[in-house]
């Protein structure tokens, strides 16, 4: 690759996604991930693999590296890298190696899915917006991501089919978390999920599925999507 002869322009300056080198821009995103506290290698290495440039529309593309939330159609948006790589972190807490299969609520544009790919054995990825579903299954085609599998449905009820999961994570926020998740979560399984807490503020809720029940944790307070029933 020309690499070497690429001037030093700036990271916005650069024409992203037409096959320049991105793998430096999303490097200093790594860095900035470590220096914020994320420590979890596996974590940092899936974030430098995946090009997050593929899955926002071209014109936000030069913002695909920041640390901010992007919109991503139908009123959704796509987390900043920051939470994607806190959440992930939380949920392999724990786990030497990969992660087995894992669920995610809100595939949206299938960023967060493609991450998770790199980090756990399959990925079961649930979307109750068609327009979304269709939209990840059009990004994700250029990765071929073979253990990731795109499921357009009601992620309240979780997705039986791929159960017990060895981690449960929503990119959406509900009120609670649904029994349905705790159902097929794994003995030794963990879920991580924006919820509104008893103050009233949505905040990071993990839960660790133990032989005696469940024990949970509440985190930082987050800014997420709400959790919708039905499909649309
Ligand atoms: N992980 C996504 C973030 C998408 S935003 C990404 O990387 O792009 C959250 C998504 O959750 C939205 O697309 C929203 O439609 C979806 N969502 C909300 N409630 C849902 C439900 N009950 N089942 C499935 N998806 C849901």
């Amino acid at each position: 690759m020309g690499k070497a002869l690429v001037q030093p322009v700036s990271a916005a300056a650069r024409p992203l996604g037409v096959g320049l080198d991105s793998g430096a821009v999303r490097a200093r995103m790594v860095q900035k991930l470590a220096e914020q506290g994320i420590q979890d290698k596996t974590v940092l290495a899936a974030m430098g693999q995946v090009e997050r440039h593929r899955f926002v529309e071209s014109a936000l593309a030069n913002q695909a590296y920041e640390d901010t939330s992007l919109p991503i159609g139908l009123g959704q948006t796509i987390s900043k890298p920051n939470v994607v790589a806190r959440m992930i972190e939380l949920l392999r807490l724990g786990t030497t190696g990969k992660l087995g299969r894992v669920l995610e609520i809100g595939t949206g544009c299938g960023y967060q899915a493609a991450v998770l790919s790199h980090v756990a054995s399959e990925v079961y990825s649930i979307e109750r917006l068609r327009g979304l579903h269709e939209k990840a299954r059009e990004n994700l085609r250029h990765f071929r991501l073979a253990n990731v599998h795109l499921i357009f449905g009601d992620g309240m009820l979780g997705y039986p089919k791929g159960a017990p999961y060895a981690g449960i994570i929503s990119a959406a926020g509900g009120d609670a978390v649904p029994q349905a998740w705790l159902d097929q979560l794994a003995v030794g399984g963990r879920l991580v999920a924006p919820t509104i807490t008893p103050a009233g503020h949505q905040a990071l809720v993990v839960m660790l599925k133990t032989e005696q029940g469940i024990e949970r944790s509440v985190l930082e307070a987050v800014h997420f999507v709400p959790l919708k029933s039905g499909i649309a």
